[in-house]
């Protein structure tokens, strides 16, 4: 037995559950196994997944993948928390390969997080391989942590913002972003977080 399947099973006896009875005798097993995929991220190779996917198209408009499904557990409870994720950026002659965002999404997702680390370490990434002339990230997510154990109304959903470059300084580009994010939305949760600098930011 692995040190975290062993770990496992003096968790379930620490409960006062009985890890030899039939439905957790491989209860352990499940759980090395699903917590070792859930923060594979933290042995996943940036560069590896982004190299080769990196294109020079003279292309200065945004690009923007939307509704990316994020799954991530919270470093505070290790409960998940889970939601969706929005990317834009605007090239300054450099893109990379759109299935490559959710990639990198995963990857920060697959590790124990805060939302807000988790929002600014998307940007601060697309930032630093495509040298953009901005990227945004918005992240909007239900934390477990408060919906199960009752700290906030059950529907309460986070949501946490990184503007970088022209996101950050024109209120156009970023209106822009996020009209498109929820086209024709009111003016909502996701634009009063969104004014602000380039740290993230959440309620
Ligand atoms: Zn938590």
């Amino acid at each position: 037995m692995s040190e975290m399947q062993d770990l496992v099973r003096q968790l379930l006896a620490a409960l006062g559950e009985d890890p030899d009875r039939e439905g957790l005798r491989e209860t352990p097993r499940r759980v090395d196994k699903s917590l070792t995929f859930l923060t594979s991220g933290y042995r996943a190779d940036i560069d590896q997944i982004v190299n080769g996917a990196l294109f020079t198209v003279e292309y200065n408009e945004m690009v923007m993948v939307r509704d990316i499904d994020v799954y991530s557990l919270c470093e505070h409870h290790l409960l998940p928390f889970f939601g969706k994720c929005h990317v834009a950026y605007i090239p300054d002659g450099r893109v990379i390969g759109l299935s490559k965002i959710p990639r990198i999404v995963d990857v920060f997702a697959r590790r124990l997080q805060v939302q807000e680390r988790l929002t600014m370490q998307i940007a601060e990434t697309l930032e630093a391989k495509l040298h953009p002339l901005g990227v945004a990230v918005v992240m909007e997510a239900t934390h477990l942590c408060m919906a199960m154990r009752g700290v906030e109304k059950q529907n309460s959903v986070t949501v946490t913002s990184a503007m970088r470059g022209v996101f950050h300084q024109d209120p156009r580009t970023r209106a822009e972003f996020l009209e498109l994010i929820h086209p024709g939305g009111p003016a909502g949760s996701v634009r009063r977080v969104s004014g602000g600098g380039d740290d993230s930011e959440s309620i």
